[in-house]
């Protein structure tokens, strides 16, 4: 590992560890502009800094914080992001943000929107909805109009106005991100060793509370550090297509634990908003139209999107035959609606395949590995012994 590389890395980490958000708080300081949090799993970011405006996305706390105000508000039966998002807000830690977004994730998301209006009526707190009809006549009318809203909202809070030109800047901006983010994937999957999931989660992660072009040129860094690393070499490991982590994010200890266990992640869905529109957006024309149409055409199959008669699981499979893996992960948040409903259907599918398959669940606050390490070491070892893969 170059000394360059392990500072990155440590930079990363303390991004990740402090979640009262002081990148965001010296930008503010700086620029005077608006932050504004969103919640997994898509917003349009473009928009957002077109305006002026520091995207801030929020993952929860970790196991770094004690839930005691967040689990009043939530069930014991719903999954734990929402109860620390809940316990940051009211304990000060997102207090430099001057709104949040709640996009059209699922109906605990939903709730929360509706709960922030009432803890923090000073504050902005907009529910983002989202076409599930991916027709531009009908979808996508939709979404612009839920855009053009949301930029008025903007504005009202003292953000720039809307302005095309901007607009496509922004967009090529995160065109940028994104090549790079893909890059980081595509040298992932050919060299699992080089860059292993756990670090590269780590630089995901540290991009939603940092300006889109610092992450960037943090990412094209970290990239060309990991080529120079000759001390990391092949192991044998079983190569794992990882899903259902694309909402609340596993603590970085169960990702080394997979990878300790004996499996390379070469794919996963981790902190999606990275990956959510596949290719580049185009700049030129309608900017709008651009971003509705990406969302409608270009966005990542996920649980969180109809699919209509598509067949549910078909997706993970060619990925799993695209990544050359030889089996698949399902980790899902505990009491995760949306993945955990899919994943009889995406079971199905892997299992048609002959794919080898287990399953487990984690909280972000998880804090004992040693089961699923078992479990995945297992799980690694039959496919190295029997799967004849
Ligand atoms: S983890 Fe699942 S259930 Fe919880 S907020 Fe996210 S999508 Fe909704």
């Amino acid at each position: 590992m170059t000394k360059r590389l392990n500072e990155l890395v440590a930079r990363a980490e303390m991004l990740n560890q402090d979640y009262t958000l002081p990148e965001v708080r010296r930008w503010k300081a700086t620029t005077g502009g608006l932050a504004i949090g969103y919640m997994p799993v898509y917003v349009p970011r473009e928009l957002l800094h077109s305006q002026g405006v520091l995207p801030v996305g929020i993952v929860g706390a970790g196991a770094d914080l004690e839930i005691i105000r967040g689990d009043a508000y939530y069930q014991s039966y719903i999954c734990h992001l929402p109860r620390s998002t809940i316990e940051l807000g009211l304990n000060g830690s997102l207090d430099c943000l001057d709104g949040m977004l709640f996009p059209a994730t699922c109906d605990v998301i939903r709730n929360l929107s509706g709960m922030w209006k009432m803890l923090f009526p000073e504050k902005l707190s907009r529910y983002v909805d989202v076409p599930q009809n991916f027709d531009p006549e009908t979808g996508g009318a939709f979404f612009r109009a839920e855009l053009e809203e949301l930029c008025a909202d903007l504005t009202v809070r003292g953000a720039r106005a809307f302005e095309p030109d901007a607009l496509r800047k922004s967009i090529e901006t995160y065109n940028e991100n994104r090549k790079l983010v893909r890059s980081l994937y595509e040298q992932r999957l050919a060299e699992p060793w080089r860059l292993p999931t756990h670090e590269l989660y780590l630089f995901l992660r540290a991009g939603l509370a940092m300006p889109v072009e610092e992450h960037t040129a943090m990412l094209g860094e970290y990239l060309e550090e990991t080529t120079l690393c000759t001390d990391r070499v092949p192991m044998d490991q079983a190569r794992v297509v990882l899903t259902g982590s694309f909402c609340e994010q596993p603590p970085i200890g169960l990702i080394k634990t997979l990878e300790r266990s004996g499996c390379y992640i070469v794919d996963d869905d981790f902190i999606q908003i990275h990956r959510w529109i596949r290719s580049d957006i185009p700049s030129d024309g309608d900017p709008f139209d651009n971003l509705v149409q990406a969302f409608l055409a270009d966005s990542i199959a996920s649980p969180i999107r109809y699919i209509d008669e598509d067949v549910k699981g078909q997706e993970l499979c060619d990925r799993v035959r695209h990544c050359e893996a030889e089996g698949v992960l399902f980790c899902a948040p505990s009491f995760c609606d949306p993945a955990l409903l899919d994943q009889p259907m995406a079971v199905a599918a892997v299992e048609a395949a002959e794919i080898p398959w287990t399953s487990f669940k984690f909280s972000e606050n998880s804090g004992q590995f040693q089961v699923i390490r078992e479990q995945a070491g297992t799980f690694a070892d039959s496919i190295k012994l029997w799967s004849g893969r």
